[in-house]
């Protein structure tokens, strides 16, 4: 079989519509052969993703999308190959999920002063057991007819600078790829083109990435472009960085994104799998 692999995925333990047994069946009828499950922030999703890879034949990666600061910009850090329960990951984590529940606080005031009620309970409910994101606030937002769609309650509402942003210092970039190595994972810039940083910025971040022990540079993901793939693709050989390929599938609902659907990785670059059996 030829191997297939999505390494960025989401399920209900984070903002992803689908259970993990759900999101792993998906992705194996999508002939997709190796999947990293990268909840925001959680392993929870991991133990029963690790159960149905067993009983319906597909690798799983386990794996986590961490949410970093670094110079004042949040960026998504990607571990993958993991081990669950490492122990400075999982005080890691634990951190981040306080400042994700404060933050879901701060996110239902700032709305209710634009006269928006009842967020709170709502987000609350839809989340679960699962962490709370923006996701889900935009979700209430367009069930309760404020916005007409997902994007619209980002620019309305939750988006940087909007009304209901909240700041949040996450965790620092080197300590977060320090977690991530130390749980025996490989650190990967997740979807580089997505901060709109500009040149200068994004040879920083890289070389500081590097020399932090980052090892990976998201070089496709499922709605990069011919030109975006060209670029990350300059970046990854620039700073050595070896190559991950992730659709960030969240939902059935997005057309635009499917698990496995993924350019090709263009030739001369080191592909972060190779990583994993080193
Ligand atoms: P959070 O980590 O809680 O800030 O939530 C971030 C999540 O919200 C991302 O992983 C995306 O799933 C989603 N998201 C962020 N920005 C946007 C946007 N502009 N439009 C739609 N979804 C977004
Ligand atoms: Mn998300
Ligand atoms: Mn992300
Ligand atoms: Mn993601």
């Amino acid at each position: 079989m030829t191997p297939k692999y999505d390494l960025h995925s989401h399920s209900t333990a984070s903002d992803g519509a689908l259970s993990p047994t759900e999101l792993l069946t998906r992705a194996k009828g999508q002939g997709v052969t190796s999947i990293a499950l990268t909840d925001h922030d959680t392993t929870a999703g991991l133990a029963e993703a690790m159960k149905t890879a067993e009983d319906i034949g597909i690798e799983l990666i386990p794996g986590i999308e961490l949410s970093t600061t670094w110079n004042k910009r949040c960026l998504h850090i990607v571990g993958l190959g993991i081990d669950p329960d490492a122990e400075k990951l999982h005080n890691g984590i634990k951190n981040l999920q306080n400042i994700r529940a404060e933050r879901a606080k701060t996110i239902s005031m700032k709305l209710e002063k634009k006269g928006i009620t009842g967020a709170y309970e709502a987000v609350m409910q839809a989340a679960g057991e699962g962490m709370i994101t923006r996701s889900h606030f935009a979700n209430f937002l367009l069930l309760e007819n404020h916005v007409e769609n997902g994007q619209e309650a980002f620019d309305r509402y939750l988006g940087d600078g909007k009304p209901a942003f909240v700041a949040t210092v996450w965790a620092e970039l080197s300590e977060a790829v320090q977690w991530i190595k130390e749980a025996g994972g490989i650190a990967v810039l997740a979807h580089p083109l997505r901060y709109r940083m500009t040149a200068s910025w994004m040879r920083r971040l890289l070389a500081d990435f590097r020399e932090m022990g980052g090892a990976g540079l998201e070089v496709v993901t499922g709605r990069s472009s011919d030109e975006d793939i060209r670029q990350s693709c300059l970046y990854a050989q620039k700073f050595d960085l070896a190559a991950s390929v992730g659709s960030d599938f969240h939902s059935p609902d997005n057309q635009w994104v499917e698990l496995g659907r993924l350019a090709p990785l263009p030739a001369g670059l080191q592909p972060v799998w190779d990583l994993f059996m080193t």
